[in-house]
């Protein structure tokens, strides 16, 4: 298993839901192009994307992250890109 499988069967344990709206009426979308391993999807419901790390500290763009680390957009990715 790779991390982001972890994750996933981890976040998912009972299914994709919407982090918005948390709806479980979801379609599957491409995966992310430069990080594979991340499924995106979109919620029928209220139509916004998401992916497997959406919502999570992974993502890169969580408050608490970038108030821990100034450059977090580039750090962030650099961290779940590594962790991938
Ligand atoms: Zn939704």
């Amino acid at each position: 298993m790779t991390p982001t499988e972890v994750i996933r069967a981890h976040r998912w344990s009972e299914g994709v839901r919407c982090p918005h709206c948390h709806a479980n009426q979801i379609t599957k979308q491409a995966r992310d192009e430069h990080q594979r391993a991340r499924q995106r999807y979109r919620c029928l419901e209220c139509q916004q994307k998401f992916d497997d790390l959406t919502g999570t500290v992974f993502a890169g763009h969580h408050q608490s992250l970038r108030v821990n680390m100034p450059r977090c957009k580039k750090s962030g990715q650099a961290w779940s890109t590594a962790l991938l």
